[in-house]
Order: C-alpha cells, then structure tokens, then sequence
C-alpha cells in the first residue's frame, strides 16, 4: 500500500513518534502507540537516528508493532548519510519482510565529529538507489516550508527538492512551522517549480519551552514573536502551557485544512494525550480511513 494513494480520498492526518532509546525496552512504547490508535491516524511515522543501521533495530520493531499489531499503515525513517549501500539494503530488506513498505528517505541530521560515510550525500542520492533498486517501495522525503539551514538560497533548496521528487519520492512531509503564512508562501513556491506532490504540513504543539528552544535552535526555524511571548508567559506553568500550545497547534490546523492542505503530520512526541485533544478537537474536518487484514484500505 503506497501512502501517497491516501491523498486521493481525504485529507490526512497522520502521526510521527520516535522509538525507545534503548532497544530492550522497545514494548515500553505499546501504551503510547495503543493510546494513538485512539485518535484515528491515516499512519505513523517512526524516526531513526542520524546514525542508520546501528541503531535501526528499536525503529524496526516500533513500525513492526504499528502495521502488524495495531493496524495503522507504518512508515520508516531512513537517513543515509551515515550509512553505505549494504546497510540500506539490509534495512530495507528487513522492513520488507514485515511487509513494511513505506519510508521517508533523508539525507539525515549531521552528527559532530563523525565523517559521513561519502555514499548517500543527500536524500535525492538515497532515493534514487532505493527506487531504482526496490521499486514496490513508496518513498517520502523531508521539505523545509521556510527553507532549510545549511541551502546557500531557497531557489537552491526548492531545486534540490524538485530532484528529490523526480528520483522517485511521491509525497512531502514538512519540517514544523509555527507561522502558517510561510507555509501558504511555500505552497506558492512549490507550483511554480512545477512539484505537485502532496505536501503534509508538520505541526508541533508546545508543551515545553526548553524543548522546543531546543529543537528551533539545531534545526534553524524561526519563531513568531506572538509564540515566543506565549511560552514566556507560561514558561513557568506547565500546564498553563500545554493547554496554550495545544490551542495554537488547534489554530495552526483548523487553518491549514481549512486552506485545502493535503495533510497534517503532528509531532506527537510521544504524548498521546496531546494528539488526542487535538484530535478531539479538529476530527470533524479530517476523513477517515481503515487498514484491512490483506492490505486494503478503504475511505471510512
Ligand atoms: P536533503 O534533502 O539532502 O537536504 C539537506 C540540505 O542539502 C539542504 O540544504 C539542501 O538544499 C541541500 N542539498 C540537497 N541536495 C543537494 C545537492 N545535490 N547539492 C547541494 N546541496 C544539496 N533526521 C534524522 O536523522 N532522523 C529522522 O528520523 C529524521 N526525521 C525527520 C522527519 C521530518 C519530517 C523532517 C522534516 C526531518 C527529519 N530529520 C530526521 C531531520 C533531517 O535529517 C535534517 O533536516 C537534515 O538536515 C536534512 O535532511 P533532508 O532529507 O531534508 O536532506
């Protein structure tokens, strides 16, 4: 089942959650994919670390619990940088044999102080091997609404995306935004250079200030001041600032369907009952779907 086919019926709403740090622990996350079953995904994305192979056996038996025992169509991050051909084949093989047959492919967060391997320089390179060498895999790719950090020019950043949709990837999932009108000018951006996938926009609600100073700062996006003046006032009232994170994140989505976006993809974080109060509060604007026993899917 490709995942790019759900865009077809319904605008969709998918999740993304990231694997047990250790791999022993790997059931500790059952509750939290059980208690996400709850707020009806389209799928579930599981992330991997920069680091690929080595540490591929947590995202493995995370996408294996989502698509086999709950149900809910997987897909599996897959970063290259730090990996060669033998090692993609092998994790690839490996998600195949689980019937798993949906990655986003990435070029990878950079990890200081370790060369990269020199086979897979950009997530264009990956999906190149990948859809050339297994082409009953669906491939995803990663796209930067207010461009990405280390691009010398957004011209230079949307042409390089445009190579990753003409290796083979079918569908965007966007780095998280807090300020839908770069999305809108992005959307803009996208048609003019003639990229007609899907685009999912990323959303991340707000339930620490730290972590998401964190996360805006390695990765370069921008914060709104209407935000930044949001977490300051809540910076030292936890719950004052969950529930405030989660309304803008309500806002930032009722919005963006509203504007006919192909899907959203929420950060959860881990945090099934932040996606469930979200969920609770938008369902009624997404469709929904079923995966059934032989692969089917069918629009609810
Ligand atoms: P690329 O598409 O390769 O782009 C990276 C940079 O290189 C851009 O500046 C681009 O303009 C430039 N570039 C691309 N092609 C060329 C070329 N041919 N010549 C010159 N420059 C070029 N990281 C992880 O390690 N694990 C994860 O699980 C993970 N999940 C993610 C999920 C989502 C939805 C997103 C948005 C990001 C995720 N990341 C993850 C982070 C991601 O790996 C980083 O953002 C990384 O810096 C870029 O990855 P990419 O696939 O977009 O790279």
């Amino acid at each position: 089942m490709n995942i790019a086919d759900l865009f077809k019926h319904k605008t969709v709403f998918s999740l993304e959650v990231f694997p047990p740090k250790k791999y022993s622990s790997v059931e500790t996350i059952l509750p939290t994919l059980t208690a996400l079953k709850n707020v009806n995904p389209d799928f579930i994305s599981v992330t991997l670390g920069a680091g690929g192979s080595a540490q591929s056996d947590g995202t493995v038996a995370v996408v294996n619990l989502i698509q086999n025992h709950l149900k809910i169509p997987a897909v599996a991050h897959v970063p290259g940088l730090y990996q060669d051909e033998e090692q993609v084949d092998q994790l690839i093989q490996r998600l195949q044999s689980i019937n798993v047959d949906n990655i986003l492919a990435l070029r990878g967060d950079r990890i200081p102080g370790l060369a990269p391997r020199g086979v897979f320089n950009h997530a264009s390179d990956l999906i190149t091997y990948v859809h050339s060498k297994y082409p009953d895999v669906h491939i995803a790719s990663a796209c930067y609404p207010e461009c990405h950090q280390e691009a010398t020019s957004f011209v230079d950043d949307i042409e390089h995306l445009k190579q990753k949709i003409d290796a083979g990837s079918d569908h965007l999932i966007s780095q998280l935004f807090f300020d839908n009108r770069h999305f809108y000018d992005f959307q803009e951006k996208l048609a003019l250079a003639g990229i007609n996938v899907p685009v999912e926009a990323g959303i991340m609600p707000c339930t620490s200030k730290k972590q998401i100073e964190r996360i805006t700062e390695i990765s370069g996006i921008p914060v709104p001041d209407k935000f930044k003046k949001m977490m300051n006032r809540y910076a030292d009232n936890k719950i004052a600032l969950r529930d405030a994170g989660i309304a803008y994140a309500i806002d930032q989505i009722v919005d963006l369907v509203s504007q006919g976006v192909d899907g959203i993809h929420l950060y959860t974080m881990n945090k099934p009952e932040v996606a469930q109060r979200i969920w609770d509060a938008t369902k009624n604007i997404f469709g929904a779907t079923e995966l059934h026993d032989d692969g089917r899917l069918t629009i609810k």
